[in-house]
């Protein structure tokens, strides 16, 4: 298979092809997409933790206000709880975020404490941060605060619903969580952040625990998917399938026209084969005649291409000028739907002025849709044909001229033979009265003149008899070398016809070393002619049924003669002899004229042959003829 039809034949491939590189270019730009989503998020992040650190860190700013605010009040107050309880800072504070509050002397020995609960209950069971404010110049407030409340109070809802946000010890440690039950980034990773903490939020614990590398982590709650998104895996996974059938379903339509259309094509070259090889010219033509397809015959035939004949309209090229007419006139007729079916012969005429004799049958032309778009017209040249039968009828006619020739010299000939003897008495008769009338002494001039006319007159007579003969057989046989087995085939070929008609076997055995004799080949044909025909005839009175008709032809060598047979499976001779049969006007059929056998035995006799007839073996008559071998000639080519 060639690059090419490779290429051809994979075609259907390229859009599968296609929509994988389309499906690929479409994850890889969603995956693109997630990665820029993912930067935003986390760019999002930091600005987030950040901005959550300094809110956080503005809220302990505050609460550090405040306890600065109560400590001023407190100062010159006599230490005592009851005082300190009295302050509406406290209440303020440890409604907000203060866990409790305690009032320590210079030397950080408890003055008094106050501790409150939490709006939820909660009591300090966690880790508390503090905050501290000096009271004048003798004493400190310290206030207990969980970071979970702060956390809780000072991180915004908004920011809460995004993020899990955590306080992380140095140790990685939850200190702690925005939320009940904080997810852990390691559970799924999710992306997160975290801030070191700064300003107050630094403070210590109570406990020696140091707070100084706690940090601030957000941990985003609903990170963007890694990996692509499942809705374009479905949507791939749906659509590759898809694709597949479509392709497979389009690798079926191309096989399908590929198949048909090698098929086509064959049929095409097979057509055009045809059409080339064909014996018939073919030519279409529309209604209005006009040429809409000739095949390459047609145009040998009338030595024209198809250029110059396709389009065109009547009258054609090929019209013999002097029949213009007549063909214009069958031409309307043919277009009409008149031609007759079983077609009609032509004369054409080759664009080199030779004339060409065509047999032409029309039949509609039909469309793929079945309608009739014109005539489609098969032509035969018979030009062939028509020659050779003319040939043969001129033949056959000059045939029977020459025989009915030959059977008037024959006529003729026995005429003069049989009217010879009467009239050469008529006169001796006459001549014996008158000299008897002399010796009886009548001188009667009327009479013994009349006497002498009359054997004048059958002198007369007899002359000419003798000229008429003398004229019809002037031809004299023609004696020249000939091919007596080439005399019997031109002879049978004549009657092969009749034969045929007559249902009769012409068999022919003839012998190849029968030399040639001298023979005028026009009569020995019409003698082989004579007694085939004859044989032919009795042939007629036998059934069919008994086993065939047939003459059986033979030639061959005997002595110095070479002897011609013709034997047929008739009734016979019925014990009749040569001579009779032989006999001028014997005949025993109803328009014989029975001079046939007398013809044939005086031409074999001019050529010093001899004519027999006999019983055939088996039944049947034989008729032979024997001719003598051209001695001269023969004995040259016995001694060569
Ligand atoms: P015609 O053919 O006019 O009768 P012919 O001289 O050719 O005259 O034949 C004379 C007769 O000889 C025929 O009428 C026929 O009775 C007989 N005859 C000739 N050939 C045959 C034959 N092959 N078989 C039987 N009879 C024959």
């Amino acid at each position: 298979m060639s690059p090419r039809e490779l290429l051809h034949r994979s075609l259907w491939l390229a859009p599968l092809a296609l929509s994988l590189v389309f499906v690929l270019g479409v994850l890889a730009w969603v995956r693109a997409n997630e990665a820029d989503e993912q930067e935003q998020q986390r760019q999002t992040l930091i600005s987030d933790a950040l901005s959550t650190e300094a809110q956080l860190r503005d809220r302990i700013a505050d609460e550090q206000r405040h306890l600065r605010q109560l400590a001023e009040d407190l100062v010159g107050q006599a230490p005592g709880e009851a005082a300190l309880a009295a302050q509406a800072e406290l209440n303020g504070g440890l409604r907000r975020l203060w866990q409790s509050v305690t009032w320590l002397d210079a030397r950080n020995r408890v003055l008094a404490e106050v501790s409150g609960r939490g709006d939820d209950g909660r009591l300090d069971d966690g880790l508390s941060l503090h905050l501290t404010a000096p009271v004048g110049n003798e004493g400190t407030l310290v206030v207990r605060y969980p970071p979970a409340l702060l956390l809780k109070r000072g991180v915004p809802w908004w920011l809460a619903r995004k993020y899990d946000v955590q306080l992380v010890d140095s140790a990685d440690q939850v200190i702690a969580s925005s939320t009940e039950s904080p997810l852990r980034a390691a559970q799924a990773p999710r992306p997160s952040y975290r801030v070191a903490l700064t300003g107050p939020l630094r403070a210590s614990p109570l406990t020696q625990e140091a707070l100084t590398d706690a940090a601030l982590e957000l941990t985003v709650r609903d990170p963007v998917a890694n990996g692509v998104r499942p809705l374009a895996w479905v949507l791939v996974a749906g659509f590759l399938p898809l694709i597949a059938v479509a392709s497979w379903l389009l690798r079926r339509q191309m096989r399908q026209l590929q198949r048909a259309e090698v098929a086509g094509r064959t049929e095409a070259a097979w057509r055009r084969a045809m059409e080339d090889s064909a014996l018939v010219a073919l030519r279409a033509r529309d209604f209005d005649g006009r040429l809409l397809y000739v095949n390459r015959t047609f145009c040998d035939m009338v030595g024209l291409p198809a250029e110059r004949l396709v389009g065109l309209l009547p009258p054609m090229p090929y019209w013999p000028p002097d029949a213009f007419e007549e063909m214009s006139a069958r031409n309307r007729r043919n277009l009409a739907g008149q031609a007759p079916r079983e077609g009609y012969e032509a004369r054409w005429q080759h664009s080199s002025g030779r004339m060409v004799d065509v047999m032409v049958f029309e039949s509609p032309l039909v469309d793929a849709a079945g309608r009739q778009i014109g005539w489609m017209g098969s032509i035969i040249d018979i030009t062939g044909a028509k020659r050779l039968e003319e040939r043969e009828r001129r033949q056959v006619e000059t045939l029977a001229h020459n025989a009915r020739l030959t059977m008037l010299g024959e006529v003729a000939s026995t005429l003069a033979h049989e009217l010879n003897q009467p009239l050469t008495a008529i006169a001796s008769y006459g001549a014996g009265i008158s000299n008897s009338l002399a010796k009886l002494g009548v001188q009667d001039e009327l009479v013994l003149g009349a006497l002498q006319r009359l054997g004048q007159q059958a002198a007369h007579a007899g002359r000419i008899v003798a000229r008429i003969r003398e004229f019809l057989t002037r031809r004299e046989p023609r004696h020249e070398p000939c091919d007596l087995n080439e005399v019997i085939r031109a002879a049978l070929d004549l009657l092969r016809r009749e034969a045929q008609q007559r249902e009769i076997t012409l068999e022919l055995a003839l012998s190849p070393h029968v030399p040639s004799v001298l023979a005028d080949a026009v009569l020995i044909e019409q003698v082989v002619i004579n007694l085939v025909r004859n044989a032919a005839d009795a042939l007629l009175a036998r059934d069919r049924d008994q086993g065939g008709r047939r003459i059986a032809v033979s030639s061959h060598l005997a002595g110095d003669f070479v002897r011609i047979d013709v034997r047929d499976n008739g009734p016979g001779l019925a014990g009749r002899r040569i001579e009779q049969l032989c006999a001028p006007f014997y005949s025993t059929k109803s328009d014989g004229m029975g001079m046939g056998l007398a013809i044939c035995r005086s031409i074999v006799e001019a050529h010093q042959g001899v004519l027999d007839a006999s019983e055939a073996a088996g039944g049947g008559a034989l008729f032979s003829f024997s001719l003598p071998l051209n001695r001269e000639h023969h004995r040259e080519s016995v001694h060569a």
